[in-house]
């Protein structure tokens, strides 16, 4: 049996890599602007993709890793259903976003709190019961005014039947949990690996965002 470890320089070596190659990927793109006029989040995006695009084309690459745009892309993947270039625009914030959490810079107020009520919807009933998540989410934000402000948004999806009221658990979610639940061991082992290896790595580049306590469950 291999025992695969993880070291934090090789790390930083292959995140520099893959910046690289997303400047490769995006050298097609000529501003035709289909994947913004197509993205569903881009009116929260400080860039929107086609922007994205342009940036990495003339090296901006410092700027982009600090957007909120590749922090608040929900992988809808439509803007790369729609390129007539063939650009994979999902994968590439994807591959962004992966490098700026790892570099532990800064993501959008709320972003860690919503991203654990997400997974710890997913972990506890295998799918995504929306009004349990959002629950989660306003209780981890602490911030009732946002909840009230969101709540006439859910009322009528709610009314049509378009939302979940009572969370059910989906075919498999005890599967989901033990995977998760692996998922995490491996993470606060590697994150650990790293704060081990940091001061050895030049510019302590390939440190990794601290928050990875588990989700609520
Ligand atoms: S759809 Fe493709 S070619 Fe058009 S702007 Fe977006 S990335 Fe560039
Ligand atoms: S994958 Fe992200 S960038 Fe592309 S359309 Fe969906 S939300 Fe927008």
């Amino acid at each position: 049996m291999f025992l695969i470890r993880y070291d934090a320089h090789k790390a930083a070596l292959y995140r520099e890599k893959l910046i690289r190659q997303v400047q490769a990927d995006v050298r097609d793109c000529y501003q035709c602007g289909n994947c913004s006029a197509s993205c569903p989040a881009a009116f929260a995006f400080d860039y929107v993709p086609n922007q994205v695009m342009r940036m990495l084309q003339v090296g901006l690459v410092e700027k982009v890793l600090d957007s909120t745009a590749i922090q608040l892309c929900v992988q809808c993947l439509t803007c790369t259903a729609r390129c007539p270039r063939n650009i994979d625009i999902a994968g590439i914030f994807e591959d962004l976003r992966t490098i700026a959490t790892a570099q532990e810079r800064d993501v959008p107020e709320h972003a860690n709190t919503f991203n654990k009520a997400f997974m710890a919807s997913l972990a506890r009933y295998g799918q995504l019961p929306e009004l349990y998540f959002m629950a989660l989410f306003y209780l981890g934000t602490m911030n009732p005014k946002m909840a009230m402000a969101d709540a006439p948004l859910a009322l009528p999806m709610v009314m049509k039947g378009k939302m979940q009221v009572l969370p059910r658990k989906a075919k498999g979610a005890g599967e989901v949990s033990r995977i998760y639940k692996k998922t995490m061991e491996k993470a606060r082992a590697r994150e650990k690996a790293v704060a081990e290896a940091a001061p050895r790595v030049a510019g302590g580049s390939a440190g990794t965002r601290s928050s990875l306590e588990e989700a609520p469950r």
